[in-house]
């Protein structure tokens, strides 16, 4: 067959506009037309493997299956071989000539007809074979299907524009061989450092080898008695595999060891630690992928700053897509390293499609869940090695669990389970929600918390005391996040959780009727002080009252039910964020000698000030006027 026999083809008019913008955009990132290339030869290859199946002579006693990519310097050519399924004529014809892929339909009828916005789209999809116009100027493809005869071959040519042209060759070889006429601008891809880079980048973890023609470094010849020269590189006729052609999360979990799990983590986060511990499974379902999740060891630096990324990659079909893909993890659980591996994604999938996809909801949660369920089992293992990893993990990663709180209302309750504080009778912080219930006292019918700036201030908090006194005890809170976090969260396995600093107390049979008749009997006696300090304080506070919470401190400040608390508005005010002018509940103690002096004081106005000012120091405030308040302090003392 010659020559002669070529027949001329138009392309599908979406093609040729394809083709045009391919060819005249500014792309910008055109290394990813390798990546194209690889991962369809190595779709060819699959689907040689799934046709052998039931046709072993496809194989044609060439059987180990491989893609090859060799270069031509005197021709300028780069070329991508495998020895997969092949195209037959009229494949070649259907298949590079029309648009049968659903991504790139869906890109298509997002062009605007701009040249410059459209240039932008294009960079984000990806084109498949046509990729392969961006560096060069021609493209030769010569493919032989699978079983067929050796004459049966096809030789497809096209320039990118209007046509292509098709003839029948002879070619010994099954596969098919995709020949790159590189620009004058393209010459770069014909140096074998720069093709292994971006090998290693984008397809190490194609599961069949990339190989390349090992060369070897030859000296120029040196007249007699002369060092040479220099030198240059030679290919040899051996082929070598630049790929490590084996995805470790596609092998089966029996088969890796826990020393290769390790290595894999540490390659893939350039962590030196080991990891504390992972998940590998095959999720199948609706939407189908593998997960191969990491929990580090150790917190990075920037976990808190904005720039703090998921480091999840995002693979599809074994072909590597991008770096930190956000949308697959929560961004509580942005310490998860790892890898997913999706059979459904289009190849071509950009940030901006992830974001919209369905199948990478169902993985985000599939990948949620699971993390969660490897924490749960570290928390209630009886082993001590895993008691111990997951208080690692909670020292390093607590605080940015409990942003979940707030972010992610379906998995409330197990993130609630795995979080850990403090209490009045213990300091470590190590009681969970599921211990906290099970010594409630009875009658007690809420979990009690508090939040505070510290420990300390947690712990001595005077709206503690009367818990103290009754042996209640009480979660201490003391991390930034406490206080937003517990905004979202009402109730645990259906107990309630107050905020023993917010709103009235409320014991509930905690207190006997006695106590609660007491204070009656205690606001109708000293409403004429509480009238009187309202008045003295009124730019302070929004109200005044007599409350049984307290045992030794004169006064408390709390915040009404469902405004802002102290705590959180020095927050937001260190953040510069606007807050609105929120003030305070001033609680004083009726059985507290100091506020026993108040009524019919000389001094009545330093002492409601001092009271005040001090209760707003025991939270952890400051006097908004210090030197008024020393000053005060001063004069009472002198007294
Ligand atoms: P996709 O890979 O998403 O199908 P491409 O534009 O990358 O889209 O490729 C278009 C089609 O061309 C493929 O579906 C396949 O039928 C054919 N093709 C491309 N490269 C090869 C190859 N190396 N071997 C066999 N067929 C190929
Ligand atoms: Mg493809």
């Amino acid at each position: 067959m010659s020559e002669l026999s070529a027949q001329k083809h138009s392309f599908q008019a979406e093609v040729a506009q394809l083709l045009h913008l391919v060819t005249h955009s500014l792309y910008s990132n055109p290394e990813i037309f390798l990546r194209e290339l690889i991962s369809n030869a190595s779709d060819a290859c699959d689907k040689l493997r799934f046709e052998g199946i039931n046709h072993p002579e496809y194989y044609e006693n060439d059987p180990d299956l491989h893609v090859r990519v060799h270069f031509n310097k005197d021709n300028k050519t780069l070329t991508i071989s495998d020895n997969g399924i092949g195209l037959s004529q009229q494949e070649a014809i259907d298949n590079l000539g029309t648009i049968a892929k659903s991504g790139t339909k869906d890109f298509m009828s997002k062009l605007t007809g701009d040249q410059k916005s459209d240039a932008q789209l294009i960079g984000q999809f990806g084109v498949g074979f046509y990729s392969g116009f961006i560096v060069a100027e021609k493209i030769t493809v010569e493919s032989r299907r699978a079983g067929s005869e050796q004459s049966e071959g096809v030789r497809w040519i096209s320039a990118g524009t209007g046509e292509f042209e098709v003839e029948q060759i002879n070619k010994e070889s099954r596969g098919t061989d995709i020949i790159l006429h590189l620009r004058e601008d393209a010459l770069e891809y014909l140096e074998s450092y720069k093709v292994k880079q971006i090998i290693n980048k984008y397809s190490d973890h194609i599961s069949l080898p990339i190989e390349m023609q090992k060369e070897v470094w030859q000296e120029d010849e040196a007249a007699e008695g002369e060092e040479p020269k220099g030198g240059q590189y030679v290919k040899t006729d051996e082929w070598e595999a630049i790929n490590s052609a084996s995805a470790l999360w596609t092998r089966s979990k029996s088969e890796i060891t826990d020393e290769q799990y390790t290595e894999f983590y540490k390659n893939l986060s350039h962590d030196f630690a080991a990891p504390l511990a992972w998940a590998h499974n095959r999720v199948e379902g609706s939407t189908e992928y593998t997960q191969l999740l990491y929990i580090p060891s150790k917190a990075p630096h920037d976990l808190f700053t904005r720039e703090s990324k998921a480091g999840i990659k995002l693979y599809v079909k074994r072909v590597f897509i991008m770096d930190d893909a956000d949308n697959l993890i929560p961004n509580y659980l942005r310490f998860v390293q790892g890898v997913v591996d999706s059979a459904d994604l289009p190849l071509n999938v950009s940030r901006e499609l992830l974001q919209e996809s369905r199948d990478v909801k169902t993985i985000r949660e599939g990948n949620t869940r699971r993390i969660l369920t490897v924490l749960d089992g570290l928390a209630k293992s009886e082993d001590a090695a895993d008691q111990e990893k997951f208080k690692t993990f909670y020292s390093e990663f607590g605080s940015v669990l409990k942003e979940g709180l707030g972010e992610d209302f379906g998995n409330r309750e197990r993130i609630l389970k795995l979080l850990r504080y403090a209490t009045s009778n213990n300091d470590e912080i190590s009681t969970s929600l599921v211990d906290y219930k099970a010594r409630m006292k009875e009658g007690q019918k809420a979990i009690y918390f508090v939040t505070a700036d510290s420990l300390n201030a947690a712990k001595n908090s005077p709206q503690l005391e009367v818990f103290k006194k009754k042996g209640i005890e009480v979660l201490l809170m003391s991390e930034r996040v406490d206080e937003w976090a517990m905004n979202f969260v009402h109730e645990f396995d259906g107990t309630p959780l107050q905020n023993v600093s917010k709103g009235a107390v409320d014991l509930g049979d905690l207190q006997d009727a006695e106590e609660k008749k007491a204070l009656e009997v205690a606001a109708e006696q000293f409403k004429p002080v509480v009238d009187q300090l309202s008045e003295a304080l009124k730019e302070k506070t929004k109200e005044v009252r007599v409350t049984t919470r307290l045992v030794d401190s004169p006064a408390c400040l709390v915040t009404g039910e469902g405004e802002l608390s102290p705590q959180l508005i020095r927050m937001l005010k260190d953040a510069g964020q606007p807050v609105p002018d929120m003030k305070p509940i001033l609680e004083i103690n009726p059985e507290h000698p100091l506020v026993q002096k108040l009524e019919g004081s000389a001094q009545f106005d330093d002492l409601a000030n001092v009271i005040f000012d001090q209760a707003l120091i025991a939270e952890g405030g400051l006097p908004e006027d210090p030197a008024a308040y020393i000053k005060r302090i001063n004069s009472l003392l002198l007294k």
